[in-house]
């Protein structure tokens, strides 16, 4: 039987190792196929060589973050239609309205809710048409 991810490629981007590892657990027992990266720089150079259906962005990582991350894959064209959803934390006025003003399709706050964040993810990659 194959599981409500059905093999979708997700592009993790998270700094700190414990989150990414629940975010990866919890896809991978959903059947999705997950890539994984830790800094911006090469978030956007793999998105480029693998094309993920989506890509989870952490906003807070060290260098380039995620908003200026989402920033360059939007403007690429061979980037540009795949969704980003933000993953944050933050609740601060001025970080959303950075996250609103970026590209995003999306924000997923975290903690992640385990129960809730392969529909959540399952329904961003859905919503954003056929790839
Ligand atoms: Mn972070």
């Amino acid at each position: 039987m194959s599981g409500r991810g059905a093999g979708k490629l997700i592009m993790i981007v998270e700094d700190n190792a414990k989150n990414l590892k629940l975010a990866r657990d919890v896809l991978r027992f959903h059947d999705f196929r997950t890539i994984e990266a830790m800094r911006g720089e090469d978030c956007v150079a793999m998105a480029r060589e693998r094309l993920p259906d989506l890509i989870l962005m952490d906003v807070g990582l060290p260098g380039l973050d995620g908003v200026d991350a989402t920033r360059l894959l939007k403007t690429d064209p061979s980037t540009t239609k795949i969704p980003v959803v933000a993953l944050t934390a933050s609740v601060m006025r001025s970080d959303r309205d950075r996250i609103s003003e970026s590209g995003f399709a999306g924000v997923i706050v975290k903690p992640i809710d385990v129960l809730r964040f392969s529909e959540q993810v399952l329904s961003y990659c859905l919503s954003s048409g056929a790839r």
